[in-house]
């Protein structure tokens, strides 16, 4: 998932990838927990039809808005404001409200129903 260009990949972050270290001791086969991301360039993504794993491209431009502010430019809400790993879609959380509200849903049982 590219951030900042419109769905295409930044300019400016293609340049730090070809430089960064990517890690490789990634164990693949261990049966990974929904809600960890696979790796650092990983975000967990909650929505409505199930918890995705997407690695992201930040945009990294010069003055570009912080990667909170992105993931809200797209739709995502950060679950934390310090290395954010995991983002709820806008239209999880309004499903989550009507659950709660209407159905006495709690955020354990609805966690568990999205897995
Ligand atoms: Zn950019």
């Amino acid at each position: 998932m590219h951030l900042g260009h419109g769905g295409r990949p930044c300019p400016a972050n293609i340049a730090l990838a070809t430089q960064a270290e990517v890690a490789d001791d990634v164990e693949e086969e261990i049966l990974m927990e929904a809600w960890e991301p696979r790796d650092k360039r990983t975000l967990v993504i909650v929505d409505v039809s199930r918890i995705h794993q997407l690695m992201v491209s930040w945009c990294c431009c010069k003055g570009c808005p912080d990667y909170e502010t992105q993931l809200f430019e797209h739709g995502l809400f950060p679950a934390s404001t310090t290395r954010t790993s995991t983002a709820f879609t806008f239209s999880v959380l309004e499903y989550f409200h009507v659950d709660a509200v209407e159905c006495k849903t709690s955020a354990s049982n609805f966690s568990n129903k999205l897995r």
